[in-house]
């Protein structure tokens, strides 16, 4: 079975991440290829850190076939914020409730709420060889308070184009079909497949 190596320990991307593969790959994480290190991640664009992360575990373990993702949340009327800072937007070692807090403030007496999820991934063959980059977004709607206790990160406040509802108050299945994550996938795959490398 061929070997792929994403550079994540999340297990719902591992997850989601094998069933759009296939049977035919055989997905790592990072535990998996023994690496606990902290990678850098010190781009200031989503793909810059994806290609930062899939460079180290390729340089680094000497892997092949390495795929790495980075996503965030951009606002509009703050000119892209919380984006590669989204982790971290109310500094370091502050959890979702801080951040959401802080986005919450920011748009005090704001009405343009519009924004979009972004994700972008890259795949290596080898540290040597040219990136190949995908990415998946969906636009919507910053509401003026939490709404809903699922998901994770800023679902509670992020209300698609089009729904009644935040990420928070649907399930993972419903999420997952439109997510920026899932397109991203989506997105690779396709062009991993259109380049014969999968
Ligand atoms: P990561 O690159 O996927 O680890 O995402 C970085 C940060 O972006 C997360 O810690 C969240 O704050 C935010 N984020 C990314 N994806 C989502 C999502 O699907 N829902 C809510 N927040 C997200």
């Amino acid at each position: 079975m061929k070997e792929i190596v994403f550079a994540t320990n999340n297990a719902h991307k591992l997850k989601e991440f094998r069933s759009m593969l296939g049977k035919d790959w055989h997905v790592l994480s990072l535990a998996d290829i023994g690496c606990h290190d902290d990678i850098p991640e010190t781009a200031d664009t989503f793909e810059g850190n994806a290609l930062q992360k899939a460079m180290f575990v390729a340089e680094r373990y000497g892997r092949c076939n390495v795929v790495a993702d980075d996503s965030g949340l951009c606002v509009d009327a703050l000119d892209g914020a919380p984006g590669v800072f989204s982790a971290r937007y109310a500094g370091e070692g502050h959890d979702s409730e801080a951040n959401n807090a802080r986005l919450l403030a920011e748009l005090d007496g704001i009405a343009d709420r519009h924004a979009h999820m972004a994700t972008a991934m890259v795949f290596l063959a080898d540290a040597a060889s040219e990136p190949i980059t995908a990415v998946g977004k969906i636009e919507g709607e910053i509401t003026y308070g939490p709404q809903g206790s699922g998901g994770f990160g800023y679902d509670c406040l992020f209300r698609p184009t089009g729904w009644e509802k935040t990420f928070a108050e649907v399930d993972d299945q419903a999420k997952n079909a439109v997510s920026h994550r899932a397109r991203a996938v989506k997105a690779l795959v396709a062009r991993l497949s259109e380049s014969s490398l999968l």
